[in-house]
């Protein structure tokens, strides 16, 4: 039955795809956050991956995808991806199948994570469909092999566009594309030149507007990573550079991310399935409790996004509430308890 607060709000239908390894157990204690949050989301539970191989001869059904097509907005648990078996990964074929191209990884500091970083807030726009990964490789003859770069004007216009967009709605300050257009004039040469041709749209909202070749953004990252803000970047960098910001704020298992196309979109945390850790009450929920969080911000939800983000804060503040790999003693259920309590 609806709660007095989920009956004062439209009820969201939301598909949940629970994952492989550590997977469920991330995605129940998202779950009952969300629960005790009250926000009238309800979930559409549909699996792929690993478990529904032998029954749907395929890890990707297409109820899935029927699923997420029809919702609009889907979370989602990692997926193993099975080696030798001739299956492509699913997250490379949800991305593709649903047209998501715009891969949004944030990186903040955390309370209660001791880093060499404080106050780190970036955000990366990375385009998830083309570049090297568009998949055109082949061997030339025997001892030679080739991977095409592929970039469009339509692909780097529709990210270029989403990161502006989104930075303007939230108040970000500066936005830089990152390339290497020195080197590959034309492809790496058209993000960058489409990129400020964009940038006229909004030249007064932000403080800055530039851009950085990709191996001195790397260092630019890790000895000033504060002056940095938003980064649009070609799917190779974006790829490589969303995990060393991840770095920045504590790694893989505090990363939260996004794969958003027109109107659609897929929250899921970066790490992968973890096998060992599955059902050990060991996994960290966190990446995926943010990822849930800015769902929620998508949805229109910021203010339960914020709640839910105060909550999250104070129980990484204490060791005793804090997961294992992050230097604390709680379970996944202690710490999903504790944000629980905080929200009371
Ligand atoms: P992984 O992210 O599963 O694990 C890397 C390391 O981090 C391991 O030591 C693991 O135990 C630890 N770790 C990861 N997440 C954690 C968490 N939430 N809490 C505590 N510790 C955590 O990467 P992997 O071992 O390379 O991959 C395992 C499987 O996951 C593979 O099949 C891979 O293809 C898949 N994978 C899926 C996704 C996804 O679904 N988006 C992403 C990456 C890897």
């Amino acid at each position: 039955m609806a709660s007095e607060r989920s009956s004062e709000l439209a009820t969201r239908t939301v598909s949940l795809i629970p994952g492989d390894g550590i997977g469920p157990e991330v995605t129940d204690s998202v779950r009952a956050v969300i629960e005790a949050l009250d926000v009238g989301i309800e979930w559409e539970v549909v699996e792929a991956g690993e478990k529904v191989i032998e029954k749907e001869g395929t890890p990707l059904p297409e109820y899935v995808l029927e699923s997420i097509r029809r919702n609009k907005v889907a979370l989602k648990g990692p997926l193993t991806t099975p080696v030798g078996t001739g299956f492509r990964s699913v997250n490379v074929a949800l991305r593709k199948e649903l047209d998501l191209y715009a891969n949004i990884r944030p990186s903040q500091s955390l309370p209660g994570i001791d880093l060499p970083y404080k106050d780190i807030d970036i955000i990366v726009f990375r385009e998830n469909t083309e570049d090297l990964y568009a998949g055109v490789e082949h061997m030339v003859g025997r001892n030679a092999a080739e991977s095409i770069k592929v970039i469009t004007r339509e692909g780097c216009e529709r990210i270029c566009r989403m990161a502006f967009e989104q930075s303007v709605a939230m108040g970000r300050r500066r936005i830089t594309v990152v390339h290497k257009a020195n080197i590959m004039k034309f492809t790496d040469g058209m993000f960058r030149d489409i990129f400020y041709e964009i940038s006229r749209d909004y030249e007064n909202r932000f403080e800055e507007i530039d851009d950085r070749i990709v191996d001195n953004m790397a260092m630019q990252l890790v000895i000033r990573p504060n002056e940095y803000d938003v980064l649009v970047c070609p799917n190779l960098y974006g790829d490589i550079l969303s995990d060393l910001c991840a770095g920045l704020v504590g790694g893989l298992g505090v990363a939260p991310g996004a794969n958003v196309g027109d109107g659609i979109a897929l929250f899921e945390p970066v790490h992968g399935s973890a096998p060992k850790y599955a059902g050990q009450n060991r996994a960290n929920p966190l990446a995926t409790l943010l990822s849930a969080k800015n769902m929620l911000i998508y949805m229109g939800l910021q203010e339960d996004a914020e709640r839910m983000q105060r909550a999250i804060n104070e129980a990484l503040a204490s060791e005793k509430t804090r997961t294992r790999d992050l230097g604390g003693t709680a379970g996944t259920k202690e710490f999903t308890q504790a944000i629980i309590d905080n929200l009371r």
